[in-house]
């Protein structure tokens, strides 16, 4: 399928940027990514970096993430001997691989500190990471910058219309999926998530809900209600988690641990019998890959559109240069050899679920 002499061989773990390399041209796809929306600690961080299962992302009870994170999950074969090699990759830092976790972690504080400053700044210039794993499903999570409204240290006073709008820059898109996080411990009326959220995705078809910290909730309060949706309706419904507090981040509980320990949370506590199965962050993870699964679907036929048009201009370029004539350049399409199926194995190669939770 390659009229155009373009390699249209899209591998495992690309990016829009190793896109642009391979056709040499300055438009990006919009492929299927989540990003997480909420208030400044509601708990985003901890719940992308959840979903992952590795410990690499700064989290805290004051301003961690300040510069968007873009990070590529890339699913890697097991060694031959069956064990799993898992490291990460840094653009701004070409090539460099961190096998140590919580080096990552602090090589993102350094890079944040030196485009945002030491003291609370906000930067939209986003920090590109790539983790390799063969425990990891082929997807981009984008970890944001939550909504404060005081400013503090360096930050201008019109902070919070700034965070709004690198959040929108990111939701805005017909092919990003929104984790809405919201914390239990605070009304949902109130809900910076949902309200981001409902503004970007008016018909909810790409928001979840996701309802953190149950675990401290206000005594004789429950979620039950809030998470069947019966508070504020969403068409793909809620989520219930329980991360990590700030004590087991100083512990160092590990993820596993924490699962475990969220799975008890759930099963344990009556008022959540009827909606525990539906809860935890393997059902989140879950929950995700089948709406993933299904947005790719929606989106596919605009992406076909978009890698035809790029194609063809690749083509044309080509022709420019004297490689194939100018005429054959025009009159072929070069995705006409593709049929849907073979984007959409590209796509899904390329972006998509294939196993059905991203924690090892
Ligand atoms: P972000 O600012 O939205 O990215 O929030 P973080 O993930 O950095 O979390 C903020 C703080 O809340 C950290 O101290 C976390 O340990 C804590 N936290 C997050 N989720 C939960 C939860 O489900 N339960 C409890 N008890 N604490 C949580
Ligand atoms: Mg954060």
């Amino acid at each position: 399928a390659d009229a155009s002499g373009t390699d249209f061989d899209i591998p495992s773990g690309f990016d829009e940027q190793d896109i642009f390399a391979k056709v040499g041209s300055q438009t990006t796809i919009d492929l299927p990514q989540v990003a997480v929306v909420g208030s400044q600690s509601s708990g985003k961080s901890s719940v992308l970096e959840a979903l992952v299962g590795r410990d690499f992302l700064p989290r805290g009870n004051d301003i961690c993430t300040r510069r968007p994170l873009v990070l590529q999950l890339v699913q890697t074969k097991r060694k031959p001997d069956g064990t799993a090699e898992e490291y990460g990759e840094f653009l701004h830092l070409n090539g460099k691989r961190f096998y140590d976790f919580s080096e990552i972690r602090r090589e993102i504080q350094a890079e944040t500190e030196r485009e945002a400053g030491g003291n609370k700044g906000v930067s939209d210039k986003q920090i590109r990471l790539k983790i390799f794993s063969p425990n990891v499903l082929d997807i981009t999570l984008v970890d944001l910058p939550g909504i404060t409204k005081v400013p503090v240290g360096d930050q201008p006073s019109d902070i919070e219309n700034r965070i709004r709008t690198m959040i929108m820059s990111y939701i805005k898109a017909p092919t990003c999926l929104i984790l809405a996080v919201t914390p239990a411990n605070s009304d949902l009326a109130n809900s910076d998530a949902l309200q981001m959220a409902g503004i970007a995705d008016p018909d909810g078809n790409r928001t979840i809900g996701v309802i953190t910290k149950l675990d401290i909730m206000d005594r004789g309060t429950d979620a039950r209600n809030l998470l069947l949706g019966k508070v504020i309706p969403l068409r793909l419904g809620y989520v219930g988690v329980v991360n990590r507090c700030q004590e087991d981040i100083r512990e160092n509980k590990s993820i596993k641990d924490a699962l475990v320990a969220e799975e008890k949370f759930f099963h344990s506590r009556p008022e959540y019998n009827s909606v525990a199965d539906s809860c935890g962050v393997p059902q989140l993870a879950k929950k995700l890959n089948q709406i993933l699964a299904q947005h790719i679907k929606n989106v596919l036929p605009g992406l076909r559109a978009h890698i035809s048009r790029l194609l063809v201009s690749a083509a044309k370029e080509q022709a420019s240069y004297g490689e194939i004539t100018e005429s054959k350049a025009c009159e072929v399409d070069p995705c006409e050899d593709l049929t849907d199926d073979d984007i959409r194995t590209a796509i899904q190669n390329a972006t998509g679920p294939r196993s059905a939770l991203f924690v090892p």
